[in-house]
């Protein structure tokens, strides 16, 4: 993390970052000018104590930092890629969800299960690239009730427990992004799903649908760690749907998904 903000700190020094302060108000608002391109901030910054107040999500993009959020710790991560949490010694379960006779949502000639198949796969080598050791729940397209699903995730004493599903909406035709789901009687299945749904969003660059209390899910109901379900995005959104088929795209969502897993499991306590 040091490292990090050093190499910030180095990018803002060699950056030409200028600010400009203008009255409005009681707060003087300040504009933010980064290499002759003014940043826009959904909240305006200002001037407070003599110090500058700045949206740290905005800048920090500005300067091609990608930004983790935590709510329940009130924590920012901060990330060029050069750092990356480690998931040495843990052990987490990962579910493509259906399979076999049960596809899932079809949509434009394609099968729930074997997308989720995909970024399911894409998802285990990104988190054993963390060092996690990972277990798949299927690694082809066959059917596996869900019971069993969770069942093995309960033998193995699993860290956690990640079912990946793609979504569709019956009412929106042009919904899009990643959606979580949890347990709601889990506060630290809560904090993995919206850690893991934040870091989905901001690496793989889709809107944030939010995370949800689903207890309703078996496979969320029956383990007995924190489990988190992912909803990839939309298959019934044509855009979406071609988009989760490209393999840079489903990595992309793997990357996010195992960063903010790896996030959740250094942090846990
Ligand atoms: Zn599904």
């Amino acid at each position: 993390m040091k490292r990090l903000i050093s190499l910030a700190m180095a990018l803002a020094v060699t950056m030409l970052l200028m600010l400009s302060v203008s009255g409005s108000g009681g707060r003087r608002v300040v504009t933010v000018v980064l290499n002759g391109e003014t940043v826009t901030f959904d909240t305006p910054a200002y001037i407070e104590n003599n110090r500058t107040m700045v949206p740290l999500r905005a800048v920090a993009e500005a300067l091609g930092l990608e930004v983790t959020w935590d709510q329940t710790s009130a924590t920012a991560w901060l990330s060029d890629g050069s750092w990356t949490p480690s998931l040495q010694g843990r052990t987490i379960v990962v579910d493509p969800g259906h399979g076999g006779s049960s596809t899932g949502a079809f949509y434009g000639g394609t099968a729930e299960s074997r997308l989720n198949l995909a970024i399911a796969q894409a998802l285990a080598e990104e988190l054993r690239a963390l060092g996690a050791s990972v277990v798949m729940t299927r690694k082809t397209d066959v059917d596996v009730s869900l019971a069993d699903r969770a069942a093995m995730a309960n033998r193995l004493k699993a860290d956690l427990f990640l079912s990946v599903h793609c979504n569709v909406s019956l009412t929106n035709s042009s919904a899009r992004g990643v959606y979580t789901a949890y347990h709601g009687g889990s506060a630290q299945s809560r904090r993995a799903a919206e850690l893991l749904k934040n870091a989905m969003v901001s690496a793989a660059g889709v809107p944030d649908m939010g995370a949800h209390d689903r207890s309703d899910l078996a496979v969320l109901r029956q383990t007995k760690m924190p489990a988190v379900l992912l909803e990839c995005g939309f298959m019934s959104t044509p855009e979406e749907l071609e988009q989760l088929r490209r393999p840079e795209h489903q990595r992309a969502l793997a990357q996010g998904a195992a960063y903010g897993a790896a996030l959740f499991l250094s942090a846990a306590s």
